[in-house]
């Protein structure tokens, strides 16, 4: 599980995500009759990430935290930005089936699935696009898809912070309270 830094709503958010993730995996090792810790859960994930187009995003997730890069020795797709490896293979995360919840904006999945990818590997990315993306977390698995202006509105927010705030941050809600102490 990743402890999320910043706390708050988002690192719940997060912890109930992996858990959702951990969940389906133990689901999909059960269809197939395989038990967890096995090399046969090795061998399933291996099947998994070799075509990931055919299986649900959490299945995906779940087989790549089974799975060590042999560059770089971190969970296969999570290890610096410019391992080969694993930028590959965080590429082809992204082409799992996303299948949106009943009664929720088209596209809420695809955000969620985006906001935690970043959210599990921090290291890949900007703090302003971490921020950005942990503090959607909630929002999204509660249901939620901001509309353009409200991301927009968001994102200039943000842009008013320092890397600093923008790591202590825990809701868009604090971020006016915050950035108006700053001289500007
Ligand atoms: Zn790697």
């Amino acid at each position: 599980m990743t402890a999320l830094p910043r706390g708050g709503r988002p690192a719940e958010a997060l912890a109930a995500v992996e858990a959702s993730i951990e969940d389906r995996w133990r689901l999909f090792l059960a269809e197939y009759g395989v038990s967890p810790g096995t090399t046969e859960e090795t061998d399933l994930a291996e099947s998994v990430v070799d075509d990931t187009s055919v299986f649900e995003w959490r299945i995906v997730d779940a087989a790549y935290d089974r799975l060590t890069c042999a560059d770089c020795g971190s969970h296969l797709g999570s290890g610096p930005v410019g391992c080969d490896k694993c930028d590959q293979a965080d590429g082809f995360r992204f082409a799992a089936i996303e299948t949106d919840r009943p009664a929720t904006p088209p596209g809420t999945e695809h955000g969620l699935r985006v906001a935690t990818a970043v959210a599990r590997a921090r290291h890949r990315h900007g703090a302003r696009a971490r921020c950005g993306f942990e503090l959607g977390l909630p929002l999204l698995l509660g249901g939620q898809l901001p509309g353009t202006a409200q991301a927009q509105a968001y994102r200039a927010a943000i842009d008013k912070l320092t890397e600093e705030e923008c790591e202590r941050v825990t809701s868009f809600e604090e971020i006016p309270g915050i950035s108006s102490r700053r001289v500007r």
